[in-house]
């Protein structure tokens, strides 16, 4: 028991001092990010974005991919900073939001409805990362984006219905053409029937080219599961 107290005041100043999880300044107020950053989650977009590949379903995403939310990012997968997941799952739940709003708006552009259920499918992590991270922590990202959507009456939940069904290569480095072939089929659906009769909106933290949304939207197109659109918190291009 000695040691409980301690290690608990230990644990308790560690988070105090933690450095804003975006800019990196001092966060006296034990917050995961100061407030100027976290105005850029709760304000910034949703914008539509720009996909390089043919096939990527309408997406939104909130930020460019650029500091610091690029820096939450990181930090969040990477670096184990697990308190930005409330403040990127909500930032994402806007970006979910977003796509809602413009499926209502342009009901024939998702190839679904929008005023039934709704399905957030992640798009899934490679077995890797995951074991490396600890988690999988898109998966994670879209049940905190479906819990605050629930709050504001959104009738939706989380389903990780996609897989890989093989192995892809790193998609850094790689041109857009290079990024499809290399994620042409490696994507397949599962459990098909927790998202048959929602509609299905893809989140994913960061959409490049948008060649992994518009292979899930296909491993799932084939299985008859139509995608009303996609979300992401960041994005490499999006609209002016
Ligand atoms: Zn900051």
């Amino acid at each position: 028991m000695p040691l409980v107290r301690p290690l608990w005041a230990a644990l308790l100043d560690l988070a105090a001092e933690r450095d804003c999880g975006g800019c990196g300044r001092p966060q006296p107020s034990g917050e995961p990010l100061c407030p100027g950053c976290d105005d850029l989650l709760a304000d910034g977009g949703p914008w539509r974005t720009l996909a390089a590949v043919p096939g990527t379903p309408r997406t939104h995403a909130v930020s460019r991919y650029e500091d610091p939310v690029r820096t939450m990012l990181i930090g969040y997968k990477e670096r184990g900073r697990t308190d930005l997941r409330r403040v990127l799952g909500r930032a994402l739940a806007r970006a979910v939001a977003q796509t809602l709003d413009d499926a209502h708006t342009f009901p024939a552009a998702g190839g679904g409805r929008a005023d039934r259920r709704v399905a957030l499918v992640p798009m899934p992590s490679q077995r890797k990362a995951v074991r490396e991270r600890g988690a999988d922590t898109t998966a994670r990202l879209a049940r905190t984006a479906a819990r605050t959507l629930r709050e504001v009456g959104v009738p939706v939940h989380a389903v990780p219905a996609l897989c890989h069904a093989r192995a892809v290569e790193d998609q850094a480095g790689l041109s857009h053409d290079q990024r499809r072939q290399n994620l042409s089929g490696a994507l397949r659906a599962r459990r098909i029937s927790a998202v048959a009769a929602s509609s299905v909106v893809l989140v994913d933290d960061i959409s490049t080219s948008g060649a992994s949304l518009a292979e899930a939207a296909r491993a799932l197109r084939v299985v008859g599961v139509p995608v009303l659109g996609a979300a992401t918190i960041a994005a490499a291009r999006v609209r002016a």
